[in-house]
């Protein structure tokens, strides 16, 4: 167990319209809308980000967004900026998924500059990191991992560092069915919070979420988030239903007497 406030958070990815996210939320709400012992985040599209935040109002569940760009305004066509999220009662915002780094061609530099742009506008940014397959086999894990946390995170001042998440996500366990197991997970998750006990001193490290996605479902999540230095998770596929995501908050929450 840690001291360390485990957090939930659904990626809706392109997938529910307005009133459909509404109504998820809303059944969410009436489940763990009073639960302050997990931090639980909706992360729907765009579209959907305006009738989430006022499906949840007055609830403990929070919303994020999915991306933004770093620039505050401008001829960035089918972009937003962190003050359009703010407008929109977001408070966290995904940066770096796998999907944005292989089918939008987002690197570590782009990445960087949205993390400190979403700092900046106090909205918290959830770093993701995670090795391709081929990575892992050729032994690279570690090596992929601490360049995507150093360069994600380069210049973030100590101060703000808390309001970071890392998303450990093996790209080959997202959306595959195939998990890490809780001790492979574990020991990409310690190897990252040395790298950020590097950056910003254990005190610090020690205080930062590490979340685990890929995969992760009611029937493994125990397990992982047994381990110490998993925080929580990222969900993709397992938050687009009410019952699935519910029983991954209670897990989470069960995590905490263990
Ligand atoms: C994700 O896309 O962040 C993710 C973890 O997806 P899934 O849970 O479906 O593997």
């Amino acid at each position: 167990m840690s001291s360390r406030t485990p957090l939930i958070a659904g990626n809706w990815k392109m997938n529910k319209t307005p009133s459909e996210g509404a109504e998820l939320a809303r059944a969410l709400a009436a489940q763990v809308g009073t639960e302050s012992a997990v931090q639980i985040v909706l992360c729907p599209p765009f579209t959907a980000l305006a009738s989430v935040s006022q499906a949840v109002d007055g609830t403990h569940l929070a919303v994020g967004a999915q991306n933004m760009h770093d620039k505050a305004s401008g001829a960035f066509t089918g972009e937003v900026s962190a003050a359009m999220l703010r407008g929109l009662h977001v408070s966290h915002v995904i940066l770096g998924h796998s999907e944005r780094r292989s089918i939008f061609g987002e690197d570590d530099a782009f990445i960087n500059r949205k993390v400190l742009a979403a700092l900046e506008a106090s909205l918290k940014p959830i770093l993701c990191v995670g090795e391709l397959l081929s990575e892992r086999e050729a032994g690279r894990t570690n090596e992929v991992v601490r360049v995507q946390v150093e360069k994600g995170l380069a210049g973030v001042p100590a101060g703000k560092a808390e309001q970071v998440v890392i998303a450990y996500e093996p790209v080959w366990a997202i959306g595959t069915g195939k998990t890490a197991t809780p001790a492979m997970a574990q020991e990409v998750h310690a190897f990252i919070r040395g790298l950020l006990s590097a950056q910003f001193g254990a005190e610090t490290a020690g205080r930062i979420r590490i979340l685990y996605g890929g995969s992760m479902k009611p029937d493994n999540a125990d397990a992982l988030l047994a381990e110490h230095d998993i925080d929580g998770g990222l969900i993709g596929g397992a938050s687009l239903e009410a019952k699935g995501f519910i029983e991954l908050v209670r897990s989470a929450s069960r995590s905490l007497g263990g």
